[in-house]
């Protein structure tokens, strides 16, 4: 049993966020057919991805340092490890399409 909280479309969740790259506050947005979270919405960057939950940022920080100590000692020329990360926001669409209201 592993006891897992069962949550609805527009919860709060805790999640690990790849782009913010930090544990953040999500929403839920989509579920799976089993009704687990499949898809989440971080709150600070506002990106949809698909559910993490938390990471130790403690073990994290370990591993980054280890690998950062390991491309110094390797010293290998890789030019593209850093990901290219798209700068706009997803563009959501507004909802209720009845037009302007003209008032008065
Ligand atoms: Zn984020």
């Amino acid at each position: 049993m592993s006891g897992q909280t069962r949550f609805a479309l527009g919860d709060e969740i805790d999640i690990y966020c790849r782009w913010c790259r930090l544990n953040m506050n999500g929403v839920v947005s989509a579920l799976d057919e089993k009704g687990d979270v499949a898809k989440v919405q971080c709150r600070t960057c506002r990106n949809f991805l698909p559910f993490k939950p938390p990471k130790d940022m403690a073990a994290e920080k370990r591993r980054l340092l280890d690998k950062a100590l390991k491309m110094r000692e390797g010293q290998e020329g890789r030019g593209d490890f850093r990901r290219q990360r798209p700068k706009q926001a997803v563009a959501i669409p507004v909802r209720g399409g009845s037009g302007p209201q003209d008032v008065g």
